[in-house]
């Protein structure tokens, strides 16, 4: 017996369904933003994702040489292939350039529920403008998305790099202290992050406030904490109009400030933001974002860009966790002939169905009409339609619905109107 790979799932018609229902759902409110779709392959040259995270990050990736001795790697996220793609063929395009997918990524990890090898993300980027209200519609985007789905009860966490940066500079901690404590701080290890911070010679009372600051909401307080940081002062203000925006011009009220949001890739600056699905539990994140230098490192003329993904499989399964009811796979009719005598007319009427975009099928096992139906039954047909010679020879056929039972006799002529009517 074959079983797939650790780490990877198949999906059965039923599960197609659901992800097909999302990825519409999701593509058409990308659309409605003004978002066009982007695909780029499954595997890039391996310096595409070591070049900023360095050589580290091949142990999290499915990494090979080609025939050719080629060093190549299937993608763990879409933003770098992207990013290439702008470089490499989009940059005369007129700005601000929107562009979404949704791709398979490929990630070395250990596997549990809601974390996979192999994972669907969506995910959009946004390039050459970061104005506040700019960045006021990616954080609107990323939430009308998931609420579009369905999704009831969703947190969006906005956080800001560069105010934690600033932190880090009236503490005096330098740059390596700072790659531990940042980790830390991802994860809300705050146990670990006050001993780590005690290490740094960071006093008491110092690591308290900071404690408090990075779970507070009140960017009063955060300010009064900073002080008298230039940068920090200015991305504190352009915070508070990308708040303002957010709330009054996109009527998004359900958002939390939270700098211990600080993302665990590497080529993040500036806002950060994540959106959770509490019912998940443990891998609860469904969404990760913020604004991000690529272009430059990647060879192109620098522009302002941004971005998030959404975790495609989870906001299924936060979907499910929630009771949300996906719409249900189901056959439009099903035809059966009642003995093979009356199988090409079968065939005709269905075949006739299909081209008026009727879903339809036909019995193609000879079975009787009893067996016949209950198959019909379980293919969750609406309607049926019985051929018999008697009914033929006036050139009609009973038509049933499956629903209430109730049967009619319609003519040939008529089925397909009768039909897109219902
Ligand atoms: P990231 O690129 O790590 O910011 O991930 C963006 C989103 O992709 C996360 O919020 C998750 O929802 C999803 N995701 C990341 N890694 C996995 C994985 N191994 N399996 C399933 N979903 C994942």
């Amino acid at each position: 017996m074959f079983q797939v790979p650790r780490g990877t799932r198949d999906f059965t018609p039923d599960e197609m369904q659901k992800r097909r229902y999302l990825e519409h759902n999701m593509a058409k409110t990308f659309t409605s933003f003004g978002y066009g779709e982007i695909q780029t392959p499954t595997f890039e040259n391996l310096e595409l994702f070591t070049a900023k995270s360095g050589e580290s990050i091949i142990n999290e990736l499915y990494a090979f040489n080609d025939k050719g001795g080629r060093s190549l790697a299937l993608r763990p996220e879409l933003t770098a292939p992207v990013i290439r793609c702008y470089v490499e063929r989009l940059q005369m395009e007129p700005k601000p350039l929107k562009l979404f997918y949704f791709g398979n990524c490929y990630r070395y990890d250990r596997p549990q529920k809601g974390r996979y090898r192999e994972f669907q993300q969506a995910g959009c980027e946004i390039i050459g403008t970061d104005t506040c209200e700019a960045t006021a519609e990616l954080l609107a985007l990323a939430y009308t998305l998931l609420k579009n789905t369905g999704l009831k009860n969703i947190r969006l966490n906005i956080g800001n790099l560069t105010l934690i940066s600033a932190i880090f500079k009236k503490l005096h901690l330098l740059k390596d202290d700072q790659k531990i404590l940042l980790p830390l701080i991802d994860k809300t290890q705050f146990d670990d992050l006050k001993i780590a911070l005690r290490d740094c010679n960071v006093s008491e009372e110092i690591i308290n406030e900071f404690l408090d600051v990075l779970q507070t909401s009140d960017i009063n307080k955060i300010r009064s904490f900073i002080g008298e940081d230039h940068d920090a002062k200015t991305e504190l203000s352009t915070m508070e109009t990308i708040l303002d925006l957010l709330k009054n011009a996109f009527h998004i009220n359900e958002y939390v400030l939270k700098l211990s949001i600080v993302r665990g890739l590497d080529y993040y600056r500036g806002l950060v933001f994540e959106i959770d699905a509490p019912v998940l539990g443990a891998e609860k994140q469904l969404c990760g974002g913020g604004s991000y230098d690529l272009v430059s490192l990647f060879g192109g003329t620098e522009v302002p860009t941004s971005g998030f993904a959404i975790g495609f499989d989870r906001t299924i399964l936060a979907l499910e966790e929630e009771g949300f009811r996906f719409p249900a796979r189901k056959l439009d009719v099903f035809v059966i002939p009642v003995n093979q005598t009356m199988n090409t007319t079968a065939i005709q009427i269905t075949q006739e169905l299909r081209s008026h975009d009727i879903s339809a099928d036909f019995d193609q096992l000879r079975r009787g009409i009893g067996k016949s139906l209950k198959y019909a039954d379980a293919r969750h047909a609406e309607k049926v339609i019985i051929v018999g010679p008697k009914e033929l020879e006036n050139k009609t056929v009973t038509l049933r619905d499956m629903k209430t039972g109730a049967q009619e006799i319609v003519t040939l002529t008529d089925i397909h109107t009768k039909l897109k009517e219902i």
